[in-house]
């Protein structure tokens, strides 16, 4: 199995270069946030907690999302590798996360970390915004309040994997293949 975090702030470009990284590598794309997004639609109980976190920026408790990594994880026992994006958040979510991988005999192999600066982050939030339907991308106050969640609870998961020597940052502007290409260099050299 080949496991890889995708990191960075909201807006660094995650879930456009989750896209194309799970159709090179046939990973299995696990991002809370859109199991989150596809909780609220079906208007589960879940769905309608975690609403009332996420409609203010704020981060979703850590064993809501921990218990649906962990059945993410059970459902998909067949896979090649899991290209997890929004996940890890906090530190506790990643040593969960190492202890469910580690039960499944696997491992984090490197966490890619996008660098985008702050002010390219609120522009590219609100261009979204006019057309993800993300009531959460259109309010500039609540964008914020996203980058201080990143900044205040987020960005120590990084330092979480540094430890293990596991963090490689890849500038996140730019072209979106330019992106692609040095992401793909990285995996390439850890196959
Ligand atoms: P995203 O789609 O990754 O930008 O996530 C949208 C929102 O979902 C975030 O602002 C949080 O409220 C919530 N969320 C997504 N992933 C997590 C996570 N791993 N931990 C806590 N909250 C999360």
């Amino acid at each position: 199995m080949f496991n890889l975090i995708l990191f960075g702030p909201p807006g660094s470009g995650k879930g456009t270069q989750s896209e194309k990284l799970i159709s090179k590598y046939g990973l299995k794309h696990l991002s809370t946030g859109d199991l989150l997004r596809s909780e609220i639609s079906r208007q589960t109980p879940l769905g309608m907690e975690a609403k009332n976190f996420m409609d203010k920026g704020q981060l979703v408790p850590d064993e809501v999302v921990i218990g649906m990594i962990s059945s993410a994880l059970d459902e998909n026992a067949e896979a090649k590798g899991f290209l997890f994006d929004g996940f890890p958040r906090t530190s506790a979510q990643a040593e969960a996360l190492d202890n469910l991988l580690e039960l499944k005999k696997t491992n984090i192999a490197v966490m890619l970390a996008l660098d985008v600066s702050e002010d390219e982050l609120v522009k590219r939030l609100l261009k979204r915004g006019e057309t993800s339907g993300r009531s959460d991308d259109s309010n500039e106050q609540v964008i914020r309040a996203r980058i201080v969640e990143y900044r205040t609870k987020t960005e120590a998961v990084a330092d979480y994997y540094r430890r293990f020597d596991k963090v490689v940052m890849v500038k996140g502007e730019g072209g979106i293949d330019d992106i692609f290409n040095s992401l793909s260099l990285e995996i390439d050299n850890r196959l």
